[in-house]
């Protein structure tokens, strides 16, 4: 067993991956995998990972990216684990009619893919930006266009196609107005749920009136994630600015409250990134959540040069308990996590379960499930129906 002792549990390697990154030395690996985001595993036990590769912190990872023939293995220097290294999509590399690069539109990460179909927020570049945010990437001075809606549904139907990803991630910064983004999103959901039969998540700002909130559901939604990213009061009022300021705390916590009445069982979801605020504090935001009937979704914080928002120490012993807090308290609450599993940037309530010893495998159920294109299809078809009948009863 490795010095680090994360070998033998492909979950929790996953963990101390994401927490500390990984170097990859062979300059063709990186060209080839290294994205800025990260480079996509696949660790066994089909334990999707998306593991920081670039950023500073990871120079000093314990953990190192080799090659034996045609195998890549991970290594300590002490133990190692077979992993197979998922090339950035080909398609990246191609453009749409209107000559944008696919890569520019739609990032595939395992089975979602994320499409921002405008690239401003209008926190950017200013002093209420969230301080974690990595969206803006007004680096050139050069102001971004929108993607218009066929070049998004191009990108979408280049990814379904090529079966890249089962699930499309719309999301959208801040902009005025009481909608929270979703008049801006509209055409592109409506546009994508007519043409093709993929499930939808979209994450959004908490809109100011309800009415939003049933209006993304019946335009095709199948999943909504208003992010608080944080769940301590003072933190996140330090840390989102912007959005504690012209959204509030208050606000995020009611709107996905009214979502739950509205979107099915565990289709509504918020974030809480690991490591911005204690593990405790983030242990009674999912007590909060869950016990709204909301999923907490557990990304862990990648920092970068000359941010240093982690709060310290924070090691895999640390968070370990606090997934294994997120699942008991999903089972507890019984909120559904079917909907969300194998995101490989974060961690799901599903892939919490295979930390717990003796628990029964979740995922193995979710891949019964959703693993098969028949599977999906079902899961489309039963969100549909479900929709028409709400939509057509004004049921809230
Ligand atoms: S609202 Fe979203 S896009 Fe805008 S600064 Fe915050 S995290 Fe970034």
């Amino acid at each position: 067993m490795s010095a680090l002792g994360y070998f033998d549990n492909p979950w929790a390697l996953k963990i101390d991956l994401m927490l500390r990154g990984i170097r990859v030395v062979d300059p063709l690996a990186k060209a080839w995998a290294c994205g800025t985001s990260g480079i996509d595993m696949l660790l066994p036990e089909e334990t999707l990972v998306n593991i920081p590769c670039r950023e500073e912190f990871t120079e000093r990872s314990p953990y190192e990216l080799r090659k034996r023939e045609e195998t890549h293995y991970i290594t300590d220097g002490v133990s190692e684990m077979n992993a197979e290294i998922l090339p950035m999509p080909e398609f990246y590399s191609r453009k749409t009619t209107t000559g944008v690069p696919f890569g520019d539109i739609a990032v595939v990460h395992g089975s979602y893919t994320v499409i921002t179909p405008s690239p401003k927020c209008d926190f950017f570049d200013t002093d209420s930006e969230c301080r974690y945010c990595t969206l803006n990437k007004n680096i050139d001075g050069v102001p971004k266009r929108d993607f218009t809606v066929e070049e998004v549904l191009e990108a979408v139907g280049v990814v379904l196609k090529e079966g890249l990803s089962k699930i499309i991630y719309l999301s959208v910064g801040f902009t005025e107005g009481d909608d929270g983004g979703i008049e801006f999103l509209s055409p592109y959901i409506k546009a994508i749920k007519k043409h093709y039969s993929c499930l939808l998540a979209v994450e959004a700002l908490p809109p100011k009136k309800n009415r939003w909130i049933d209006d993304t559901y019946a335009l095709g939604a199948d999943s909504i994630l208003y992010n608080m990213g944080i769940f301590d009061a003072e933190l996140f009022e330090v840390i989102c600015p912007g959005r504690s300021r012209l959204v509030g705390r208050k606000r995020y916590l009611d709107a996905l409250k009214y979502a739950v009445g509205i979107f099915p069982n565990g289709t509504v979801a918020s974030h809480l990134i690991v490591g911005l605020e204690p593990p405790g504090s983030t242990r009674i935001g999912i007590d909060y959540l869950t016990g709204m009937g909301v999923v907490p979704i557990l990304p862990i914080y990648r920092p970068r040069a000359g941010r240093t928002l982690r709060i310290e120490p924070l090691t895999t012993e640390i968070i370990i308990p606090v997934f294994k807090h997120l699942y008991t308290a999903v089972k507890k609450s019984g909120v559904n996590f079917k909907w969300v599993r194998d995101i490989s940037m974060v961690t799901t309530p599903a892939e919490a379960s295979m930390l717990m010893e003796g628990a029964e495998s979740e995922m193995s159920l979710l891949k019964n499930l959703y693993g098969s294109h028949l599977g999906l299809k079902a899961a489309w078809g039963l969100s549909t129906i479900r929709r028409k009948l709400r939509v057509k009863n004004g049921d809230k």
